[in-house]
């Protein structure tokens, strides 16, 4: 029986889990994809391709050449376009489609969180909230706060930004996962009043929203996007038994 050939879409801590998962098995074959958008990426195990696809014909086109029999959408919860484009290519093509999404973040009990559906609206918000602010969004949305000059932001990224910027930004290069100890010093270390961030869900970020509110620091956040109506598991161990079941493969399990 020839191996399965597995596309893992990625760019996630979940998408590098499931192709360490999945690489040493004999019965599967898998290629991690990412779109380059990072210089020095964590890389997954195994083959790895980067780089978009062009579009939803682009991915179709792959899935075909590549002989694909299953894909799994691990991107983040925020990569709206590649999901979208991922549910109508593998439709097209007739090759089953998993959505891998870890479950979304709850306020802590007694915190109130002020949800907004864009970053436009989280910009608008900031008026209410305070004046020093923790942007935590990523660089792709900056330019949505550049014109608030009468706030003062620390900006994390991972790559640095690029303009147009607020004013008056301190940046801060780094990735997770962060602690709360970490998480506490530089909110109190910046008098910060309220934290941007979205919805992304997942232990890696979350120690700035316990530290939050343990300081009383106000938090914004970006309610996630829509996701097709496809497949959905929120865990690696999940999308592993999904995959099980779909190319009768048998346990992965040693
Ligand atoms: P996006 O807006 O959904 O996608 C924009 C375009 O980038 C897609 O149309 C596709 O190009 C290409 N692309 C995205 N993910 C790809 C992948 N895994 N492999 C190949 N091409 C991909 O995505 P994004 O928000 O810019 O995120 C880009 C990547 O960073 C994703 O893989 C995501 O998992 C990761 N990431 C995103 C965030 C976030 O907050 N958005 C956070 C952490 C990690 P074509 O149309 O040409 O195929």
């Amino acid at each position: 029986m020839s191996a399965a050939r597995v596309l893992i879409l990625g760019g996630t801590g979940e998408a590098r889990a499931l192709a360490t998962e999945l690489v040493d098995r004999p019965a599967w074959w898998v290629v991690s994809s990412l779109a380059g958008r990072v210089r020095e990426p964590r890389l997954p195990p195994g083959q790895v391709r980067v780089g978009g696809f062009g579009g939803v014909a682009g991915l179709a086109g792959y899935l075909r050449e590549q002989r694909i029999n299953a894909v799994v959408d691990a991107t983040h919860p925020f990569a709206a376009v590649i999901t979208c484009s991922a549910a109508e290519a593998a439709e097209a093509v007739g090759v089953p489609l998993l959505l891998l999404r870890r479950p979304g973040w709850t306020a802590p009990e007694g915190a109130s969180w002020h949800w907004v559906p864009t970053l436009a609206a989280a910009a608008e918000a900031l008026t209410e909230l305070g004046e020093r602010v923790f942007l935590t969004t990523g660089r792709g949305g900056l330019a949505t706060f550049a014109h608030l000059d009468e706030h003062w932001f620390l900006v994390r990224t991972v790559e640095p930004p690029v303009p147009p910027t607020p004013a008056r930004m301190r940046v801060l290069r780094d990735r997770g996962p962060f602690s709360v100890a970490g998480e506490r010093a530089l909110l109190t270390g910046h008098r910060i009043d309220v934290l941007v961030t979205k919805d992304s869900g997942g232990q890696m970020t979350a120690a700035k929203l316990t530290a939050a509110h343990e300081l009383g620091v106000a938090v914004l956040i970006q309610a996630r996007p829509a996701i097709p109506e496809v497949a959905t598991e929120p865990d690696v161990a999940a999308a592993v038994r999904w995959l099980e079941q779909v190319l009768g493969r048998g346990s992965l399990h040693r």
